[in-house]
């Protein structure tokens, strides 16, 4: 069962809850409620209701500033790394600075510094910060509503002969990301643009906010149905 699903008939009089062992015990909205308020990660529960559960008592507007922390943690740290590499190779310099005739080992570590140097600032954010929310918002809009996938059509398996397999382009989900041209509209930015300089970002949000969504799956999960090992 996946609790991400369930979350839609929330307001429903009651939900069926297949716990997979034959039994099929009614679970009522105040069930998946109160499982939901159990959920001790906050920006997990938050995140989760923001894509889920948008009618819940949660606000999305504290779920998105969680979030953007979250990202700009990330933005600083990126930067922070290549400031400390930095400082390393100015050392090293001004050690240089010194001698009249260089080490040679001294020489080889200024190279390989100013190699780390070059790698670490291939990899910080730019510094536009408003697009960062609305990387989050399209990531989340993308979570919500996920675009059939087009080689399955949303069945999530292939026929192969007479054998059935999982879709490989879907992983049997039936369910894709969306294609860089959506993403770059959301960010309202050309799609070269996109890939040269915000998909890895995007991909970074992206994964992050899955990893969070499962945690508070999880933990829903174990609160509605302790007995049961969650998929
Ligand atoms: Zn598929």
């Amino acid at each position: 069962m996946d609790v991400r699903k369930m979350m839609g008939r929330l307001y429903a009089q009651t939900v069926r809850y297949d716990t997979g062992r034959g039994g099929m015990p009614e679970v009522t909205p105040q069930d998946i409620a109160a499982a939901v308020g159990m959920c001790q990660h906050e920006l997990a529960r938050e995140t989760f209701c923001w894509i889920w559960w948008p009618q819940s008592p949660a606000s999305t507007a504290r779920a998105r500033e969680l979030l953007l922390r979250v990202v700009l943690t990330e933005f600083n740290e990126r930067y922070a790394a290549v400031d400390e590499a930095r400082r390393g190779l100015h050392s090293l310099e001004a050690l240089a600075a010194l001698s009249n005739r260089v080490p040679e080992d001294l020489q080889r570590n200024i190279y390989r510094m100013k190699a780390v140097v070059r790698q670490l600032h291939a990899t910080v954010w730019p510094s536009k910060m408003e697009r960062y929310p609305t990387i989050i918002d399209a990531v989340i809009t993308e979570m919500r509503e996920p675009r059939h996938c087009p080689d399955c059509e949303g069945r999530g398996t292939a026929d192969r002969g007479f054998l059935k397999h999982d879709c490989l382009r879907c992983a049997g989900t039936g369910h894709v990301g969306e294609f860089n041209a959506w993403r770059a509209v959301q960010l309202g930015v050309s799609e070269t643009r996109f890939r040269s300089t915000w998909l890895p970002i995007y991909q970074w949000v992206y994964a992050k906010i899955e990893e969070l969504v499962y945690i508070a799956a999880r933990d829903i999960h174990s609160h509605l149905a302790p007995d049961e090992i969650p998929a």
